[in-house]
């Protein structure tokens, strides 16, 4: 009982009552409780007033039961501070005894009071400990230096699959997965040598069944003055994300594989559908001669006597031989740009486009088109034959896509744009819808009957790979009526 729980009217009042009742003791049986007996009662009731209230009721107490005394019992009586000298004496001697007792018992509560107050904040600090330490979410144990487990809670228990008592004959060594203890017992001598303060790790415990548990640790090293005293442990399992990304792993590593195996199936596919490719176009070609050769001997040398209908027949025979000539040879030539291996090297786009010109002067002169080169043209990192095969189908489009009416006017210029060089081939023809700039860069895509524009559909296929394989692109800019504007990058050479 402290006096910092008692109201204070209730202290004043027991100090006021205990002193009141030693002097109605004293008053009803004086004459049976001896001479001292009014000192001996009232320092009583100090000492209750002390006890019970703390220092002002002892001080209040000693007060009343000094003038109670010099009233009711010391000579002469019934009258206040008109004492004799041994009187007088013996009230002072009271008094200062009743002050130091007062003084005395209100340190003596105090100090109580105080080792109260730290009992129980002690208490709740256990107590505080004890609920964390069963309570938590995660394993956390007291461990020797020497590794043996002092003081483990329920949830490492429960993690480890053992009960309390049994893990406590078990030391981190004897549960720890062999290939993780040359890291833990490193971290220990280190901590125990004072060079480090703290371990952190993810490792693995077996279970009192001997399955595997992978585990959060965290361990702190518990110092008494001069020598370590524990480790506190915190164990979080983690087993579960652990076996996710066991999974994640093993399902990106089969991933991998099977895109591999993909890969590789696809390139295969690729390569064997360009040696048929080649070898249809190839073979094709024989055959396709002879009867060419044929269906025109059968003209040269009975064109005469033939029929008209039969001589219409045979020529076009002839046509059609010739036509399917063009498209195994452009066919050819494709498949040949997957085909072979190109050797890069600085190109001049002027003397390319020289020699193109040079070339297919006849078709542009039949045509009467104009073509405008604008010179200067830059050299570009390319390939001469690649190069040469672009161009000339880019502007032999040029001159063919034209309606009939209008005379071909080709231009030719380059734009510099930092390190990659965009070469134009622009005209007046026809155009193409937006919705075809895609598709017409496919292999026989044609827009047009063979009749109105003639054409195998592979020469803007041969310009998009052939960019392709010098390390750029093509496309192109147009619309119907407008013109087109075709465009490949290439890489500079300055
Ligand atoms: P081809 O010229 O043998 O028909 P291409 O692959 O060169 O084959 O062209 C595919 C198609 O794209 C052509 O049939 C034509 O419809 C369209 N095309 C190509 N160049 C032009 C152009 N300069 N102007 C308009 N249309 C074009």
């Amino acid at each position: 009982m402290t006096a910092a729980r008692h109201s204070r009217a209730g202290r004043y009042g027991v100090a006021i009552i205990s002193v009141g009742c030693a002097m109605l003791l004293k008053l009803d049986f004086g004459p049976w409780l001896g001479e001292e007996s009014p000192f001996l009662l009232l320092f009583a009731a100090v000492t209750i007033a002390a006890w019970y209230g703390g220092l002002g009721p002892a001080v209040l107490a000693t007060l009343l039961a000094t003038l109670g005394t010099d009233y009711f019992f010391l000579h002469p009586v019934h009258r206040f501070l008109d004492l004799d000298h041994s009187s007088s004496v013996r009230l002072l001697i009271f008094l200062i005894e009743a002050l130091t007792l007062s003084a005395f018992s209100a340190a003596l509560q105090r100090a109580r009071e105080r080792a109260e107050i730290e009992a129980a904040e002690q208490r709740r600090s256990r107590e505080l400990f004890r609920n964390t330490f069963e309570l938590a979410g995660v394993g956390i144990a007291r461990v020797a230096p020497d590794g043996h487990f002092l003081q483990v809670n329920q949830r490492l228990c429960d993690i480890l699959g053992y009960q309390n008592e049994e893990l406590l004959l078990h030391s981190f060594q004897s549960i720890t997965y062999p290939e993780d203890l040359p890291l833990d017992i490193d971290a220990q001598q280190r901590m125990l040598a004072g060079k480090a303060k703290r371990y952190a790790a993810e490792k693995r415990y077996f279970r009192k069944d001997g399955t595997v548990v992978w585990a959060d640790l965290a361990v702190s090293l518990v110092r008494e003055p001069g020598r370590p005293d524990y480790f506190i442990t915190v164990i979080a399992d983690i087993t579960d994300r652990k076996q996710s990304e066991e999974k994640i792993r093993l399902l990106n590593e089969s991933l991998e594989h099977r895109v591999e195996e993909r890969t590789e199936e696809l390139r295969e596919a690729n390569a064997e559908l360009r040696a048929f490719t080649y070898s249809i176009a190839h073979d094709l070609r024989a055959p396709l001669t002879s009867m060419q050769g044929l269906a025109q001997a059968l003209m040269d040398d009975y064109g005469e006597a033939m029929e008209p209908m039969a001589r219409e027949y045979t020529k076009r025979i002839i046509r059609a031989t010739a036509r399917m000539d063009t498209m195994t040879q452009d066919l050819l030539g494709y498949s040949q740009l997957y085909r072979s291996e190109l050797r890069l090297e600085p190109v001049s786009l002027e003397s390319v486009v020289d020699e193109v010109l040079a070339g297919i002067a006849p078709n542009i002169a039949a045509r009467r088109a104009q073509v405008r080169v604008e010179r200067p043209l830059p050299a570009v990192i390319g390939h001469v034959a690649t190069l040469q095969q672009i161009i000339a189908n880019l502007i032999s489009n040029g001159v063919k896509f034209v309606d009939s009416a209008t005379c071909p006017v080709i231009v030719i210029r380059a734009e510099n744009g930092g390190d990659a060089v965009r070469l134009w081939v622009e005209d007046n023809g026809i155009g193409i819808a937006p919705e075809y700039h895609e598709r017409i860069f496919g292999v026989f895509e044609r827009l047009h009957g063979v009749a109105e524009y003639p054409g195998s559909g592979i020469g803007l296929a041969i310009v998009r790979r052939g960019a392709e394989r010098l390390g750029g692109t093509a496309g192109v800019i147009s619309s119907p009526g407008q013109g087109s504007r075709f465009w490949i990058d290439f890489s500079i050479h300055s």
